[in-house]
């Protein structure tokens, strides 16, 4: 179903490299806000960090594509740089709409069947990872909504959750 994930996990660290390779994935695209930290915080944990670095020892691609701002986006890598972590990314994104999608897989050279794109939300995350029929990993917000149609929205997504559980 156009808004089903194709995995539904609690976590992103719970994302294993065993996991990728299992499934031929080369690249990953993460969204930010509430898939990572807060959203519009920099407060990135230690063990986001760690898992950052084993993809990268793996040679496992990452591109951030968020909706967010320009100076938001670079705000954050920003802060990842002093973690000695440099890692792509797009802003002002659009999604679900595909084209600043497009535009990452090709700025990591992957290939649209071993990218996965990672996020906490459907109406934007996994719709657009399906109209690109690409594979899509949905995980639990980081944080609690903060108005009312956030609120709103977590509900319907709450159902497709349960749903793919
Ligand atoms: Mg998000």
């Amino acid at each position: 179903m156009i808004l089903s994930p194709t995995y539904v996990i609690d976590k992103i660290t719970d994302i294993s490299i065993d996991m990728l390779r299992k499934i031929n994935i080369c690249g990953l695209i993460l969204d930010i806000d509430d898939t990572l930290v807060a959203p519009d915080s920099n407060n990135i944990s230690e063990e986001i960090i760690n898992w950052l670095n084993s993809l990268k020892e793996e040679k496992i691609k990452i591109i951030f594509v968020s909706n967010n701002t320009e100076e938001r986006v670079k705000k954050f890598t920003e802060n990842l740089n002093k973690f000695d972590i440099d890692i792509p990314w797009i802003s002002m994104s659009c999604k679900p709409l595909g084209f600043k999608i497009k535009q990452a897989i090709k700025k990591i050279s992957c290939d649209f069947n071993n990218i996965i794109l990672v996020g906490d939300q459907i109406f934007t995350d996994i719709l657009a990872a399906n109209l690109l029929h690409i594979k899509s990993i949905l995980v639990n917000p980081v944080s609690k909504p903060s108005n009312l149609v956030m609120k709103f929205k977590r509900k319907l997504e709450n159902k497709i959750r349960t749903r793919k559980k």
